[in-house]
This record gives structure tokens, C-alpha cells and sequence, in this order.
């Protein structure tokens, strides 16, 4: 098989059509099969439940070459799980987790040429998706549904590598309480695109959100959620109902804990302990671990003593185990890394 040819190396994070997407449809009550196809659009009614009402939820994860030349997807199961859930809460009817791993295989397989070689630092994203696609007027869940993955290879999310980012706290909400805030959906991004360009157009790459409830505890930014370091090394990361459970953070906590012997804790965050802080970082699929060097909070600059040069010794620990797992050269815990070839 012959990669295609592509530089790369420069790669950004953005779109790009590959050869094949995987597509599903649930109609009478049940999916069928699913099928590979070369056809990137989608035909839909004018009224499909997705235009009008926003039924769609999503997932992201990525796939790479390992150093002995496997292609291998990181943790799928726990997407596939988020996935279900996601589903579940938007009345939609929940992709089989087993049906979700097979067409991973499959969509990857399909794009082999498109899997970034090792060593290039870019990986092919998947993007699982699901929507309500028969006609809905009157409020109500569609009767049928399409689930898909696309796949498109990327290179690092912050075109400016891993320098710490400069964020604000936020004024707008990103989800209320007992929301769907828990939830990958893309009803929860378009509210917040307002906010980031926003921030965007003041200088700052990403918002702080706070919880609507009360504006005294930190929740996440639009698509990551926070790690801590506290002065004496204690990896913190919020706990909230409201929060999107990242399988990125959820790995990383327990590598901490368990694999580099790091104390760690989950728990509410009040934005008042931020700036006694040592090191902060958001995790998520895209970027694994963007440092934040200082948070601007209306005019108020908290600064953390990691600095704006480098991340952190703890987040940058934590940064090269999570990514020696992924590319298979640290042994991960039993069933991390699923290969596909
Ligand atoms: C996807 C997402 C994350 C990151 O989750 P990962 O599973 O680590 O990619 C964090 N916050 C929000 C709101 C998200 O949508």
C-alpha cells in the first residue's frame, strides 16, 4: 500500500476529504449493516431533525503509525462508550459499541494510505457522528438517524506547537447545570463559537468557563478540560456534573495515579485557588496537553510559574508518557491501545 503524498510534516488541524467514509442508517426501528463509500456528501430533507432541532452528537479520536509500523487507535472503546450516552440523552437510538469499534477498524483500514507515517507528529483523526435525518416540524426525536465516520489526517491542533497559551475567563456560559454540558454534542459547540471568537478577537486562544450556577468553581474551556498541578506536585483536575468526561484526562489521571506514583485529585476547583496553582494544561484528543501560561481574568492576570516558554515538568511528564503509550513505546495499561493492523 502507497501512502499518499503529503507533506506530512506540515499538516494542520483541519479538514480534508479522504478516500473513504464509513456511513450507517437507522430506519423501521433498527441499523442496517453500514457500508464504506467514496461520497463525502450527504443528502438530506430540508426538515431532517439535524437542521431544525440540532439532533447530532459526535466523537473525535485518532489513529497512528507505531515506531514497528502497526496502525493503532487510542482507547476507541471509551468513545464508543461516550458515544452511547451522548445518544441516550438526546433521544437518539445509541450506535452498537461493538458495530462502532468494527467500523473503526474499518474506516481506518479503508484510509491506510492516509495514516501520517511515524515520526511525522501528525495521526488520522477520526470523527464519529451521528444525526437525526427524516423530517421533524413539531418538536419531537426523528424516526431515522445516520451514523458516520469521517476521517481526515491532522497534524498538531496549536499551530504554535506546545507553548503555553494565554486564556480568559469567559463571560458566557458553556453548560447548565443538570445540561447536557456531560455530553459530546454539537449543540454545546454552537452556543460556545459566539465566546471563542470573542476571546479570539481580545488576543486569548481559549475560554475559562466557570459554572453558570454560581461563577465560584471552574468547569472547562469549550472543547478541553483543565489539569492542575498544585505546589507540591498534586495533579487536580475539576470535578462537575457538567463537565465532558475527556478520555484524554481520564487517562492521564490514572497514569498519574497509578503509573508515576503522583497524587492526584478530582474534585470541585474554586477559580479562587487557580493562581495558587504551580502548573495548568488542557487535555483533549486534538492537542493531548495545550500548557496554559497565564489566565486573564477581566483585566487581573494570573500568571503560573511555569512561565510562557515551556510546559510545566509535571504537565510535560505526564504529556510524554500519554504519547509514548499512544505510539506503543511505553507499555500502557491492557487494552489502551487497540491495533488495527
Ligand atoms: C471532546 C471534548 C473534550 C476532550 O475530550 P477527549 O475525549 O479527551 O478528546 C473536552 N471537552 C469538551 C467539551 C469536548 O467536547
Amino acid at each position: 500500500m502507497e501512502k499518499k503524498n503529503i507533506d506530512w510534516g506540515n499538516l494542520t488541524f483541519s479538514y480534508q476529504p479522504t478516500d473513504y467514509r464509513f456511513v450507517a442508517n437507522y430506519k423501521d426501528g433498527k441499523w442496517d449493516e453500514g457500508e464504506l463509500t467514496t461520497d463525502s456528501n450527504i443528502v438530506l430533507n430540508e426538515c431532517a431533525c439535524v437542521f431544525q432541532y440540532a439532533q447530532e452528537c459526535f466523537e473525535g479520536l485518532k489513529a497512528y503509525t507505531t515506531e514497528d509500523g502497526h496502525i493503532v487507535a487510542f482507547r476507541p472503546d471509551l468513545n464508543a462508550d461516550r458515544m452511547y450516552n451522548s445518544a441516550e440523552r438526546l433521544e437518539m437510538p445509541p450506535y452498537p459499541k461493538d458495530k462502532f469499534l468494527e467500523a473503526v477498524d474499518k474506516v481506518i483500514m479503508a484510509n491506510e494510505a492516509w495514516v501520517p507515517p511515524f515520526g511525522s507528529g501528525a495521526s488520522l483523526y477520526l470523527r464519529p457522528y451521528m444525526f437525526g435525518s427524516s423530517p421533524v416540524i413539531g418538536v419531537a426525536p426523528a424516526e431515522e438517524y445516520q451514523f458516520r465516520i469521517l476521517t481526515t489526517p491532522v497534524g498538531p491542533y496549536f499551530k504554535s506547537g506546545i507553548k503555553p497559551i494565554t486564556i480568559k475567563v469567559s463571560d458566557f456560559d458553556r453548560a447548565a447545570p443538570h445540561g447536557t454540558g456531560h455530553i459530546k454534542a454539537g449543540l454545546n459547540y454552537a452556543m460556545s463559537l459566539h465566546a471563542i471568537i470573542t476571546a479570539h478577537k481580545e488576543g486569548f486562544s481559549e475560554n475559562m468557563y466557570l459554572d453558570p450556577a454560581t461563577r465560584t468553581y471552574v468547569e472547562e474551556t469549550g472543547g478541553a478540560n483543565f489539569l492542575f498541578v498544585t505546589k507540591d506536585g498534586t495533579v487536580v483536575t475539576p470535578k462537575s456534573d457538567s463537565i465532558l468526561p475527556s478520555v484524554t484526562r481520564r487517562s492521564l489521571m490514572y497514569i498519574a495515579s497509578e503509573m508515576l506514583g503522583m497524587k492526584t485529585e478530582e474534585r470541585p476547583v474554586r477559580f479562587d485557588e487557580v493562581k495558587d496553582f504551580a502548573e495548568c494544561g488542557l487535555c483533549g484528543t486534538a492537542a493531548v496537553i495545550s500548557p496554559v501560561g497565564a489566565i486573564n481574568d477581566h483585566g487581573n492576570l494570573i500568571q503560573f510559574p511555569s512561565g510562557m516558554d515551556e510546559m510545566g515538568p509535571v504537565l510535560k511528564k505526564l504529556y510524554d508518557t500519554i504519547t509514548g503509550i499512544q505510539q506503543c513505546k511505553i507499555e500502557g495499561p491492557e487494552g489502551w491501545v487497540r491495533v488495527i493492523k
